[in-house]
């Protein structure tokens, strides 16, 4: 059995608290929300932190309200009364869809929204128990120097693997960082960079608080995932489409693939194929062969690689074909 390290835990109550205590502990230190990423990482030692700080009893944060017409969802929200929401089910079905596709619900009971922006990133080489990972003398993720996906690499290679990141970057949503020095909002497209390990732009003390969806008007997303088990099992490949139409015609796309680098990846070409034009098989066609391009996924995921992104057209068309 593996156990979890020796830590401290706290248990704020308060954003403000919750904030100072995280800002106090320095490099040592980690929020939890569901526990259910962090914990299996601690037990495998990925993550070692010696301080905790316990989101699940803050209640700020796992409020849904409404501002500026845009709905809010707080970080701290389950996944499973994200999925649930009425307000998410009949504005932002396409969000709905990735949440009930994470995991299984057990899980959707503890895990939280926020705790799935930021999951970090996978690898086959990683995501092992410690005596495995130091049979192969470690990687560069955690405790050795060479990646073993690619040893020639400068920097780590894992896999962006949540949800409901490609859906709410092609939906244009923001997030709500929080901490000592005051709040800031970003696109949640800029939450991410392209690195294994440094995998988000939000600095170690800075809390997530809010998703902000934007106003549901015009347009409309969805949501392709590509995985063994249609039970469980993480994306190794997934498709978030949204498209913006005036009448027939489409006014702007954005497609955003995950799963095949250690960030979400924007399908640009793919995006202006579609734009000018009636979303119909002729244009959808066109702009799934051109997603095929961008879509680069490494050999450290379930699947040959090569295959991942073959199926990458096969996806971008089935997300493209629910917005029709
Ligand atoms: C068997 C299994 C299957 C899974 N399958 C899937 C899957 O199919 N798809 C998928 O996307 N995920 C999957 N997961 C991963 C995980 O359950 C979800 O991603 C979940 O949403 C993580 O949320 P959490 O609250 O438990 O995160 P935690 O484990 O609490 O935290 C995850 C990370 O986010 C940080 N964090 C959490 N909340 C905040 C905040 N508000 N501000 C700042 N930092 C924060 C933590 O410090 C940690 O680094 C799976 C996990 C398991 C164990
Ligand atoms: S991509 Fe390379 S460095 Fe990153 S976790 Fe995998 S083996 Fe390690």
């Amino acid at each position: 059995m593996m156990r979890l390290p020796r830590f401290r835990y706290y248990a704020p109550r308060t954003i403000a608290e919750a904030v100072a205590i995280r800002s106090d502990a320095g490099p040592d230190g980690a929020y939890v929300a569901g526990g259910t990423d962090l914990y299996p990482n601690m037990k495998r030692r990925q993550q070692t932190p010696k301080v905790v700080v316990g989101l699940s009893r803050v209640r700020e944060l796992a409020q849904a309200g409404e501002r500026d017409g845009r709905l809010t969802l707080g970080a701290g929200l389950l996944l499973s009364d994200v999925e649930h929401d009425p307000r998410v089910r009949a504005a932002y079905p396409g969000l709905a869809h990735a949440v009930s596709e994470i995991s299984t619900p057990p899980l959707r009971n503890m895990g939280t929204l926020g705790g799935n922006l930021l999951l970090d990133t996978r690898c086959n080489y990683y995501d092992q128990n410690y005596e495995w990972r130091q049979a192969i003398d470690f990687c560069m993720k955690k405790d050795g120097t060479i990646c073993w996906v690619a040893p020639g690499s400068p920097k780590c290679l894992a896999v962006q693997s949540a949800d409901t990141v490609p859906v709410l970057i092609a939906m244009g949503a923001r997030a709500l960082l929080v901490s000592r020095s005051g709040e800031r909002e970003i696109a949640v497209e800029d939450l991410y960079r392209n690195d294994g390990i440094d995998y988000v732009t939000k600095r170690p003390d800075e809390l997530l608080t809010e998703v902000l969806l934007p106003k549901p008007n015009g347009w409309r997303a969805s949501y392709r995932k590509l995985r063994r088990r249609g039970a469980f099992d993480f994306p190794v490949l997934s498709v978030g489409a949204a498209v913006w139409r005036e009448g027939e015609t489409v006014t702007k796309a954005r497609l955003v693939l995950g799963g095949v680098a250690s960030a979400p990846v924007r399908l640009a070409a793919a995006e202006t194929l579609l734009v000018g034009r009636k979303l119909d098989d002729e244009s959808i066609a066109e702009a799934a062969v051109a997603a095929a391009g961008p879509s680069r996924p490494m050999d450290n995921t379930d699947f040959s690689f090569l295959w991942r992104k073959e199926m990458t057209s096969k996806f971008v068309r089935a997300a493209l074909g629910d917005l029709v």
